[in-house]
């Protein structure tokens, strides 16, 4: 028989199979214990009553006590509404529902005491509440002073009758029994060391808060206690890899040298140089590496993955490089061919796109060893692609990968696992990165090349358009050229595409004279590819581009970043765009255009890019106004599957989490020592029920 927490949601009390069905496919609660962790994602407060008189506009909810003293039915058919006239001793107010309108009034009776909740609105001279919550007062909710729970549900649950109070009610339910089988699940000595609130009092509290001060302790505990485990899940499967995993020795590092000596390009950045020589280190440990390069855009990550490469091929493996567009797959190839030939060395491009002939030749190179550096799109990651001796995968711009995609690249060798280095330009606040990437080690170029000067950032409301195309025209007549770029979502695809050609049409009308190029996703490959190239070679002045061109396309001599609707971007978008531009000696600028009106996040997006150019401090604002939810593909990792924690505001108790794990672990890796059993007996349950983490990168 199962445990309490693993019965089926149908079972409990007032819930029923047609019920359940639905409280699964919408809210994916299908156990007790799934119930349980559906918890209030905000509390009403019901501390105070008002009088009827104090009732205005401007409360964003109040709650009254009174009496109805008429009911009456206003309008026909579908414009049918009920009209309760609610009183206390201070006044009346009108309490209407345009729905279910018999059902109500066969539940309320005239006389009776009740207490309404509710936004109040005014019409002239009048106040009502559509849709109050009402019940009877009782001495429960007469003392007032709680705060109330309100659940999640989803529009369809609502129209089932599955609203945040039913979901109150079968927690009500659930808790009759529940307090008998709940067990604690963190050791006494970590409880008593960081005062935290007992397992059972922490769920009593978040569903039905004493004061707000016990709802603090609650919900204090039960996120230290889930980002606790995600930490301690995390160490344990590096200690775990780092045991079991057996990485190839790089010591060779002759080519690297050589091309050093001889043919690099520049001077190294001193974080360039210490990333190159922490992977150095990683590959000569005898242990797999898996290691993360953040380096904001235009640090010169793709330098410090060609130098990697040069040391696995020095010791007689082969490299494939991943990105995860084909203009950036091309792009990366045509630079490092030039490397590369300068060397002698084998490289090779395979894309979605490439020839069944030319996957022969590149099959056949792969195979004999000719072919040391394989550079493509996720082309590189399907089972006909296979390597004689692949020592070290790059992934560049990971975020656009999912999870599933970096793991198949493991399995390229049989037997031992190559060295996989990711490369990203969304820069990741520390917060999220260690729970996305506790088990990764993480290298950070935080330099850009000397000589660089930053991009000045402004702001222009639609109404000022002529004054950006007059500057425009100034830098394209001292040489430099311009991107402008239109956003494009997907829900509003025809209409995007709209604006980008009326503003191609407005832009080729005041630049009769200058070329023009212009990009976006629904032209072929070819000839995207076509104006590319034009582009880069100078022969266009403006590119007029949807966001294709967002990551990673390097041309130095454009200087103006002109972004259209820019209130409609993300920040991480909008720094990766301006990222396009100041990647010369010339001063580059960026020009935000929106329009007049503007919500606040919106605003607070473009004031943060006019402010900083520091990706860092642009990450950690767009946590914090987005949440981590969408930032990069985190969804379907099953990392990020927090049910209480954000990782936008729990930094501190992540922090504190990760060192509390990290400390247990130190002592008792294989977590064998009696105080310890809780713990290992929590993960070994969590991870029956999780994603195979180990094929996680
Ligand atoms: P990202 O980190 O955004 O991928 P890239 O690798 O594309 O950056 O490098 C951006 C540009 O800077 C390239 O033109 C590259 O050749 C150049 N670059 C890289 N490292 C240095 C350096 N140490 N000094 C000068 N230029 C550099
Ligand atoms: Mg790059």
């Amino acid at each position: 028989m199962p445990g309490f927490f693993e019965r089926s949601i149908e079972y409990l009390k007032g819930v029923g199979p047609q019920r359940a069905e639905l409280l699964k496919k919408e809210l994916q609660i299908f156990t007790f214990a799934d119930l349980i962790e559906h918890y209030p994602f905000r509390y009403e407060d019901r501390t105070r009553f008002y009088q009827i008189r104090e009732i205005n506009e401007n409360l964003s909810s109040a709650q009254i006590i009174g009496r109805f003293i008429s009911f009456q039915t206003v309008g026909t058919g579908r414009k049918q509404r009920l009209v309760g006239i609610f009183a206390d001793e201070t006044g009346t107010i009108e309490l209407v529902w345009f729905q279910g309108v018999k059902w109500v009034q066969s539940k309320l009776t005239i006389g009776q005491e009740y207490v309404v909740f509710g936004k109040p609105a005014r019409f002239g001279q009048k106040y009502s509440i559509a849709h109050p919550e009402v019940e009877l007062l009782t001495a429960g909710n007469k003392q007032g002073a709680y705060l109330q729970p309100v659940y999640n549900t989803t529009e369809k649950l609502k129209t089932r009758f599955v609203d945040s109070k039913a979901i109150m009610k079968m927690m009500k339910m659930l808790f009759v029994e529940a307090v008998n089988h709940i067990n604690e699940t963190l050791p006494p000595n970590i409880i008593e060391r960081y005062k935290l609130m007992d397992k059972k009092n922490a769920l009593i509290q978040i569903h039905f808060p004493r004061n707000p001060k016990a709802l603090q302790h609650a919900r204090a505990r039960l996120k230290f206690e889930e980002l606790f485990y995600i930490q301690l899940r995390l160490i344990k499967l590096k200690i775990t890899r780092i045991d079991s995993f057996p990485g190839l020795k790089f010591n060779n590092s002759e080519l690297l040298n050589h091309y050093y000596e001889n043919f690099l390009p520049f001077k190294l950045t001193n974080a360039q140089k210490r990333v190159v020589k922490e992977i150095y280190l990683d590959f000569r440990s005898g242990r797999q590496m898996n290691r993360l390069v953040q380096g904001d855009v235009g640090s010169g990550k793709t330098m410090v993955a060609f130098l990697c490469m040069l040391i696995a091929i020095s010791n007689g493996y082969q490299c494939a490089f991943m990105a995860p567009t084909e203009i950036l797959a091309d792009q990366h190839f045509k630079g490092l061919y030039e490397h590369a030939q300068e060397l002698g060395i084998g490289i090779a491009r395979l894309s979605g796109s490439s020839k069944k002939s030319e996957r022969k030749v590149i099959a056949q190179g792969l195979d004999s060893g000719e072919i040391k550096i394989l550079v493509g799109t996720h082309a590189l990651i399907e089972d006909s692609v296979q390597f004689s001796k692949l020592g070290l995968a790059i992934i560049d711009e990971q975020h656009r990968f999912g999870v599933a995609q970096r793991a198949s690249l493991w399995n390229k060798n049989q037997g031992t696992y190559p060295h996989v280095l990711v490369m990203t330009a969304t820069p990741i606040p520390r917060t999220l990165a260690m729970t996305l990437y506790g088990d990764l080690d993480i290298s950070t170029i935080d330099e850009l090349p000397s000589g660089r000067k930053p991009i000045k950032t402004y702001h222009m409301r639609d109404s000022h358009r002529l004054k950006m195309f007059d500057f425009i025209d100034k830098e394209v007549q001292k040489g430099r050229q311009v991107y402008i770029v239109y956003p494009l979502i997907e829900e509003s695809a025809k209409l995007d595409y709209k604006d980008l050609m009326d503003g191609y049409e407005s832009i080729a009308r005041r630049f009769p004279d200058y070329p023009l190029s212009i990009v976006h996703g629904k032209m072929k490959a070819e000839d995207k590819d076509w104006e590319m190239a034009r582009f880069v070679q100078g022969e266009t002045k403006i590119m007029v581009a949807t966001t294709v061109i967002e990551v990673g396309v390097n041309v130095p001599n454009a200087s103006i970043m002109v972004i259209e609707n820019a209130e409609r971007f993300g920040l991480s978008q909008l720094h990766q765009l301006r990222g396009r531009v100041g990647r010369g000696a010339e001063q580059s600028h960026c020009i935000l255009m929106t329009g007049n009106k503007l919500t606040n996040e919106a605003k607070a997006r473009v004031k943060t890019m006019v402010d900083t150019t520091d990706g860092f401090k642009i990450a950690e604002m767009d946590l914090k106004l987005r949440g981590p939810g969408d930032l990069m593909g985190t969804q379907q990792s099953g990392l990020m599957d927090l049910k209480i924690s954000d990782l936008g505001q729990d930094g501190e108790t992540l922090k504190l989490a990760r060192a509390v794990a990290t400390e247990v672990l130190n002592e008792d890796p294989s977590l064998v020592l009696p105080k310890n059993q809780l713990v290992k007996r929590q993960i070994d349950a969590q991870s029956k029920s999780t994603v195979n983490w180990s094929r996680v990168s």
